[in-house]
């Protein structure tokens, strides 16, 4: 019988600690060599890691790929946002959007493809639950950006968010273990202020993460400030009240000057009242979480409507009249579909840029 060891295919680089990469290398700094080469000289030739001994180079070719995932189409919004469909080994497709904003780009990626919350005012949640993205799979999107939008290799020049597709916290395991290779002082050394995990409420997944070794900064998707909407607009809700999930909040771990941040979407005469506002300041103060609201990015597939300028100012008015921290977010990338809650597999009718350019 042939040696399994022989035929199967080479592992993703980007899915393996250093830790699981130096079992079976004859000296441990092989695995940071390694690191070194692939996150911070962006190296995707075992070959040109001439460092390696030749023999450990040819041995790695069966065990490792170093190559992140081809990028199959990539698209740019009039703001210089840009959307990548990645594909990925069984077909399926990773959505990840990188926002330029001078000093703090950000790369938003997707923990899932698909998602099984259905929240009713998310495309994605139309979806239903493709299935989870491995650590890998999650890296390899902060590589493909990162490399496409020429940052130069410091970490200090993007954060991360986990909001692109998906439930972060859903997929906990795969999720936490991307963290750690991101935050791999050999490789990215991403440091977690840096990072913002976004999570529509999984109030045990909460608890457990507040006992890790590394923690990201927390965001929450509320959108309803009453259980009586919560559970109509985000059905995760009818599981976890909103009196749990601010207990768990209350009880998770911040550094000096760190807040949790409550993300609100406003949705026209469905949270955009005053009454709303108000319940919204009561929670936040309650926790001392500061506020973004997010004017709903509007979809033809979706039944809600984004309220009008006027209507957001007077909410973000009222809960600053109460002491909480608001801000607007503006919407980015929204003519590709780029942005919140637009990811949806969608790319027909979307304005491509050429990928001959694209050097990953
Ligand atoms: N599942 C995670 C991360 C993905 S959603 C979570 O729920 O947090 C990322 C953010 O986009 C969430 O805050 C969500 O409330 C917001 N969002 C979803 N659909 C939206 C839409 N149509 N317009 C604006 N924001 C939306």
């Amino acid at each position: 019988m042939d040696d399994p060891s022989e035929t199967s295919a080479p592992a993703s680089f980007f899915d393996l600690s250093r830790a699981e990469l130096s079992v079976g290398l004859d000296r441990s700094f092989r695995a940071t060599q390694l690191f070194e080469a692939v996150y911070r000289h962006w190296i995707d030739d075992l070959d040109l890691i001439t460092n390696l001994p030749r023999a450990l180079r040819s041995s790695l070719k069966s065990r490792v790929d170093i190559r992140p995932s081809p990028v199959t189409r990539r698209f740019e919004a009039e703001d210089g946002t840009r959307r990548y469909l990645i594909q990925l080994a069984d077909g399926e497709l990773a959505e990840a959007v990188f926002i330029p904003d001078g000093a703090r780009n950000t790369i938003c990626v997707s923990s899932q493809v698909g998602c099984a919350l259905a929240c009713q005012f998310c495309l994605t949640g139309q979806l239903g639950f493709g299935r989870h993205l491995t650590a890998g799979e999650i890296v390899s999107q902060v590589i493909i950006a990162q490399r496409d939008n020429v940052i130069p290799d410091l970490p200090d020049h993007f954060n991360i968010v986990l909001m692109g597709m998906g439930e972060p916290l859903h997929n906990y395991d795969n999720v936490m273990k991307a963290l750690g290779i991101l935050h791999d002082p050999a490789g990215l050394n991403m440091s977690m202020s840096r990072i913002t995990l976004s999570t529509a409420g999984l109030v045990p997944e909460i608890a457990r993460m507040a006992a890790e070794p590394l923690i990201p900064n927390l965001a929450i998707s509320l959108t309803g400030a009453t259980d009586e909407k919560r559970d109509r607009l985000m059905p995760i809700n009818r599981t976890y009240p909103i009196a749990d999930l601010v207990g768990a909040l209350r009880r998770f771990p911040l550094k000096r000057r760190q807040r949790i941040t409550l993300e609100y979407v406003l949705l026209a005469d469905t949270t955009d009242s005053g009454d709303d506002a108000l319940a919204l300041a009561r929670i936040a103060s309650s926790i001392d979480a500061k506020v973004n609201l997010i004017p709903l990015n509007e979809s033809p597939d979706l039944v809600f409507k984004r309220p009008n300028e006027a209507v957001v100012a007077r909410f973000q008015g009222i809960l600053r009249q109460r002491g909480v921290d608001a801000f607007i977010r503006r919407s980015r990338g929204d003519d590709i579909s780029a942005a919140c809650g637009q990811l949806k597999k969608k790319w027909a009718d979307q304005p491509e840029i050429d990928l001959g350019a694209l050097r990953l």
